[in-house]
């Protein structure tokens, strides 16, 4: 079998040698397992830029949502209010998770091809001065829209709530100095900007605020202060943890540190998603989302004509190795091209030129 190289935002495109890591198995209440825990829970502190007198990080079993969930039903008490804001399918999978808790909830839905606007925002925090909480999504991957993390930050301070971000498809690749924005929850996964393989996600919790999370979930699972209490000083999993995963995760942090860090990754991630939204566009495929609003990690593009058949143009793709994402709008035909993980400019300028055959063999039939 061929390695595909993945235009999809995890699982996604892996180095050989953090693939290599998982060929050992690994026993979890070994010391050398728990220290390669607590290795990357101090690392995950250094890319969160957070001092580790004030922050924690906790791992915790599953792909994203399970972890976003740990964190809807952790942070948030019976007598809590969260405002959720959603421009996204992953905003309104908040929004389900919240109600599923039996959490107080204010919903924000605003348009998918829009962020937020912070007078709105405002508006319903005056209007609702029982809320504690705002939740939101920094990079929507659904449309591949990046909201603005710092300006909703510094409003939900200046109202004095709480911030729960789901920075799942940015963290690690797209700086975010969560310290200086005091986020109190802020959850992402291994198979994302990291580049890691999925098995785990991570939240990187202001302690202060995680201390008085105790007996908030209902869920024994994922219930996220009891993991932490058991993983703090020793780096020990509560229940089995996917050692191979989070072996693998180890080498991808190193392979970050190496690249140059979080800086050096978004210019490359940068550099290649204009690249390709360049050449994109001079092949007739149009952007959904404005330049301005623009993540640096996955774009959305329209069907160029009504005739364009993505079936096809998938399989195409695929056969000569790179696997596109199908979009996630409901109004408008469109598909997706991530462009994180373990891929380079010249894996993009093969890409761009099979889409040129491709397009050139659609207009002779
Ligand atoms: C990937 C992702 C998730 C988690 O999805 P899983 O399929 O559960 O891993 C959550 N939010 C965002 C914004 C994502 O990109």
């Amino acid at each position: 079998m061929e390695q595909l190289k993945l235009l999809t935002p995890g699982p996604l495109t892996t180095t050989h040698t953090v693939k290599e890591t998982m060929i050992l198995d690994r026993c979890t209440w070994d010391d050398d397992y728990k220290n390669l825990t607590q290795s990357i829970r101090q690392r995950l502190l250094e890319i969160a830029k957070v001092n580790a007198e004030n922050y924690t990080t906790i791992l915790q079993q599953g792909s994203g949502s399970f972890v976003v969930e740990s964190v809807i039903q952790t942070a948030i008490s019976s007598t809590d209010h969260v405002l959720i804001i959603s421009n996204g399918a992953y905003g309104k999978r908040m929004i389900d998770m919240a109600y599923v808790a039996g959490k107080k909830i204010t919903e924000l839905n605003i348009s998918f091809d829009v962020i937020p606007s912070l007078a709105k925002i405002q508006q319903v925090l005056e209007e609702n001065p029982t809320i504690t909480h705002i939740a939101f999504v920094h990079c929507e991957t659904t449309t591949g829209i990046l909201n603005p993390i710092e300006s909703i930050c510094t409003l939900a301070k200046k109202f004095n709530k709480k911030i729960i971000v789901d920075a799942m498809s940015s963290f690690g690749g797209v700086p975010i100095e969560v310290e200086k924005l005091q986020i109190d929850f802020l959850v992402s996964s291994a198979n994302k900007c990291i580049q890691g393989v999925p098995g785990f996600g991570f939240v990187i919790a202001k302690k202060e605020s995680l201390e008085k999370t105790k007996g908030n979930a209902r869920s024994v699972s994922l219930d996220l202060y009891d993991q932490w209490i058991v993983m703090k000083d020793s780096g020990k999993w509560r229940f089995t943890s996917p050692t191979h995963v989070v072996a693998a995760f180890h080498q991808a942090i190193l392979e970050l540190e190496n690249e140059g860090g979080v800086e050096a990754r978004y210019e490359r991630y940068l550099t290649n998603n204009q690249y390709i939204i360049q050449s994109m566009q001079q092949l007739g495929f149009k952007p959904y989302i404005d330049d301005e609003y623009q993540s640096p990690i996955i774009t959305t593009f329209l069907y160029p004509d009504t005739n364009f058949e993505f079936d096809d143009f998938y399989q195409y793709m695929k056969k000569n190795n790179f696997v596109l994402y199908p979009g996630k709008l409901m109004d408008v035909p469109s598909f997706r091209v991530g462009n994180i993980g373990d891929l380079y400019r010249q894996d993009f300028e093969v890409m761009i030129q099979h889409i040129k055959n491709f397009n050139a063999q659609r207009s002779i039939k």
